[in-house]
């Protein structure tokens, strides 16, 4: 459905502030139409600094704070605050995330890892039913205490702001405080993502009150305008006491209290499940780390991404490692060979990562080795041109290999996906010419269901993003302490050395595959970036089958892929639901000269999203 009430309201205050100030740019429309479609892209082309968002509400506080004399790193944490309000289902300071940046005088790309992360007491068996020995429910799982990680956003944002920001956290708090407090307009699916999360919610008695307040605890209706005082305070708290008084004091206390208080059920399909055990020197203890970033070379483009705990970096390298085997762009016309060859090559890259990716810290991961090109000529070998191998496909040996073709298949890897579909991503670019790609989350929809009392935000269940049942051979298994393997896969290109694409997206697992495809469009395909992410979407994750958005598998090149290569597709979800779309992508290109920006969003996937600059034309 289209999105009005709060999209609208906010599209309402953005074009009033562009008014009234000048400096903003409508957010202007593409027809970026694949194969006759009619999507009409949100894209915004010009100077002085982008954004593009979810949301209009958020890409309007990056805007605000560039005008202000923000740099991109400011920008992104105002808007990621802003979504911390508006999108309060899919990311906020209870969550996590990863945070990539190009920094122009340096000439560098740096990341931030802010992953959940497991508490000390941890059990190995935190998602198995002692009465059955079986995992819980999902839902169980992901409605409970136990599935809270230690949350990594405001460390996050302290140390970006720290490393390279010109502001203060209060300073670039203020815009999301200003949302709170004014409140936005509910929406469809605003109310529908509410609903939808009624039982998670119902038990916990401050996510009741904030986000279930109608009377028999309806969602906000439609059109209602949504206030929360609640995280206007938590926010004027930190920003005047800083990040510190987020994982120590009070607020820590709290957040202890709340995960390890946690209401459950022992009946193994009522929810919620198993209480928590976080305590305040876990939260104490969390630190962002920095982290050196991924990068491969993939037709004369340096593509730099997260390293693990994320598997984004690694997987998305390494499918590229495969790809630039082939020369794709000399039979761009066949859009099928492509894309066959983009599946094949997900669905290698997603074996390995299957075998080998979990938190470095915890367990040995061949980083280097899987982003070796020769690994990834190695690799190619398994792909028939012509046809779809079966899958799923057998792991590769990153300890031993040679870049040919004569290696017999290892053992068959059964990737299991024990990721959700909600997050949020972000691209801010600034007139100084540095970028900022940033993915956060609170894992699925809701998130834990857990809003601490009285602060406006809820947990994460981040912790479901391990494998629950624990198995020492698992690289991704339960460890206390340990950061849950991620998908999330901000991405930063260069080519030579000036930023070319920044890129992310939410989507679980399929954001791999998301960010995978938007570059092979682009690249490879030779569409504008506006068409590269409005295009159809499709998803080889070493599964039997390839899941896909409808409109791919209706499409010409998506019935040859079938027919010709044996492709089999399973639809993404039920049409007209949310579950039918794979990600919500935003990136900026850059122009050669690096100059002029071109900040594009989802036409109609999550509602569509929001692309702005800061001036539309040179003055
Ligand atoms: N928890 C997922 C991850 O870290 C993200 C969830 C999503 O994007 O929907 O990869």
């Amino acid at each position: 459905m289209p999105y009005l009430g709060r999209r609208f309201a906010a599209v309402t205050a953005a074009l009033a502030m562009s008014v009234t100030t000048g400096a903003l740019s409508s957010p202007a429309s593409a027809d970026s139409g694949q194969d006759g479609e009619t999507k009409k892209t949100p894209v915004a082309k010009g100077y002085g600094g982008a954004v593009s968002t979810v949301d209009l509400d958020a890409s309007a506080a990056a805007i605000e704070v560039l005008r202000k004399g923000g740099n991109a790193v400011d920008a992104a944490v105002a808007a990621a605050a802003t979504l911390g309000v508006t999108e309060p289902y899919s990311a906020g300071i209870g969550g996590g995330g990863y945070f990539v940046y190009y920094d122009a005088k340096k000439e560098k790309v740096s990341t931030i890892d802010g992953r959940e992360t497991a508490p000390a007491a941890m059990p190995t068996d935190a998602f198995i039913d002692p009465a059955t020995k079986e995992p819980y429910p999902f839902r169980k799982q992901a409605t409970s205490g136990i599935s809270v990680g230690v949350p990594g956003t405001p460390a996050t944002w302290e140390r970006a702001l720290e490393r390279w920001g010109s502001m203060s956290l209060a300073e670039t708090l203020e815009p999301a405080i200003d949302v709170a407090e004014r409140g936005f307009v509910v929406d469809g699916t605003f109310r529908q993502q509410t609903l939808e999360n009624k039982d998670r919610f119902l038990p916990f008695e401050a996510t009741r009150k904030l986000f279930l307040p109608g009377p028999d605890n309806d969602a906000p209706a439609v059109g209602s305008v949504f206030t929360n005082e609640d995280i206007a305070d938590t926010y004027e708290h930190l920003g005047k006491h800083g990040m510190d008084a987020f994982y120590e004091g009070k607020l820590a206390e709290e957040i202890v209290a709340t995960v390890r208080n946690a209401p459950s059920s022992t009946d193994p399909t009522t929810l919620p499940g198993p209480a928590g055990v976080m305590t305040a020197e876990d939260l104490d203890d969390y630190k962002a780390l920095d982290q050196k970033p991924t990068h491969v070379n993939y037709r004369g483009f340096d593509v730099y991404g997260m390293a693990p705990s994320s598997s984004g970096g690694t997987t998305v390298g390494e499918a590229l490692n495969i790809l630039e085997v082939f020369d794709l762009p000399d039979v761009k016309e066949d859009r099928p060979a492509v894309l066959h060859h983009y599946l094949e090559a997900t669905a290698l890259a997603f074996a390995d990562r299957g075998k080998y990716v979990g938190d470095p810290a915890f367990v040995k991961v061949p980083t280097r080795k899987l982003l070796d090109p020769v690994f990834g000529k190695e690799r190619a070998c398994e792909i028939d041109p012509l046809t779809a191998a079966k899958k799923p496909v057998a792991a590769g040996d990153a300890g031993d290999y040679d870049g040919t073709c004569d290696r017999e298949p290892a053992a068959l890897a059964d990737e299991k996906d024990t990721e959700n579909i909600n997050t949020t991503n972000l691209t801010v670019s600034d007139k100084w010419g540095n970028v900022v790609e940033y993915t956060l989350t609170i894992e699925q929809t809701g998130g834990s269901g857990i809003v601490v009392p009285g602060r406006g935000f809820i947990l994460n269940n981040e912790l479901t993003d391990f494998s629950p049942v624990y198995s020492e051979e698992d690289p991704n298994r339960i460890q206390p302490g340990k950061r849950p393997r991620s998908s999330m896969s901000p991405t930063i290109v260069l080519k030579d050395d000036e930023p070319f694409l920044a890129l992310g997206s939410p989507g679980g697992s399929t954001i791999i595959t998301t960010v995978l495809q938007t570059l092979i469009n682009r690249i490879d395909l030779g569409m504008t970036i506006e068409e590269a992410l409005a295009a159809p979407r499709a998803s080889q994750r070493n599964t039997a089958n390839v899941t896909a958005e409808q409109a791919f598998i209706d499409a010409p090149y998506g019935k040859d892929l079938a027919t010709r290569y044996g492709h089999n597709f399973t639809p993404a979800g039920t049409p007209g639901t949310s579950a039918a779309e794979i990600g919500a992508a935003t990136a900026i290109e850059f122009s050669e000269d690096g100059k002029k920006a071109t900040a594009v969003a989802e036409p109609t996937r999550r509602g569509g999203g929001s692309a702005l600059v800061v001036e539309p034309s040179r003055k």
